[in-house]
């Protein structure tokens, strides 16, 4: 097929996908990944919601291929290009991993063994002298960082919390031993990007121009972190934090 000249080329972007996407069963499971992916991100101290959604993210994923298959008809030389495609997506360890095996059901015990937590204090939501503790992994992060105050105040941290930032936090931190050693967001991430490659692949073999970003996921780390004052916001005027902040400036 020759490459239609710029001002024809459909661009499959945005919202408008719906509308005007020629492979929309592929773009959409794509989307559906994505969705899955940012849900895990929001719910990352909320263990059965993230599990839920990493579940769901992986079959998302998983039927990307499924769908681009079932649109052969629509890309010129599918079965050529799509053989060609198949070799390389093998060669990726990761994607092997969330992609073929079509078990990959995450158990709860399957977060519990490699689920690790550090706790301690934080300045300005950074960590600053944490230790990783024993806790009971499958448990709500607020409750995790309940226990925490409990240990750290007042050795760590004044109970007064004299010092603006100065608090007791949490970092959690998800690893699903059967797909990857490192941290599991960061590598769905990747897993997305090289479908997503793909998917940009096919686009432009029928012309249409399709773009994505993961900028949206670069800031899952700071989810990682649940401090005292992101349970309750009200403490830093309890604190007297903002107080201070006020009379520094002036
Ligand atoms: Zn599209
Ligand atoms: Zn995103």
């Amino acid at each position: 097929m020759s490459e239609k000249p710029e001002t024809e080329r459909i661009l499959c972007v945005g919202a408008n996908y719906t509308k005007v996407c020629p492979i929309l069963a592929t773009h959409d499971t794509f989307e559906q990944a994505h969705y899955h992916l940012h849900q895990c991100i929001l719910n990352y101290h909320n263990p059965s919601q993230f599990r839920f959604n990493l579940n769901s993210f992986i079959q998302s994923l998983r039927n990307i291929t499924f769908a681009l298959q079932s649109e052969k008809r629509k890309i010129p030389d599918f079965d050529v290009w799509y053989s060609k495609k198949q070799e390389q997506l093998k060669e990726n360890d990761l994607l092997k991993k969330f992609v073929e095996g079509r078990n990959v059901v995450v158990k709860q015990g399957m977060l519990e063994s490699k689920s690790k937590v550090s706790s301690g204090l934080f300045k300005f939501r950074k960590e600053k002298a944490c230790v990783i503790m024993d806790i009971p992994p499958f448990t709500e992060s607020k409750n995790v960082l309940e226990l925490a105050k409990k240990i750290w105040i007042p050795g760590f941290v004044a109970p007064e919390h004299i010092f603006i930032g100065e608090e007791i936090g949490i970092k959690r931190e998800w690893v699903i031993e059967s797909i990857s050693e490192k941290e599991i967001i960061s590598e769905c991430n990747s897993a997305w990007i090289a479908l997503g490659n793909l998917v940009g692949e096919a686009h432009n073999k029928i012309c249409v121009d399709f773009e994505f970003s993961d900028y949206c996921h670069h800031k899952y780390e700071e989810y990682q972190i649940m401090t005292e004052t992101d349970l309750d916001p009200n403490l830093i005027y309890k604190w007297g934090w903002e107080e201070k902040k006020r009379k520094r400036k002036k």
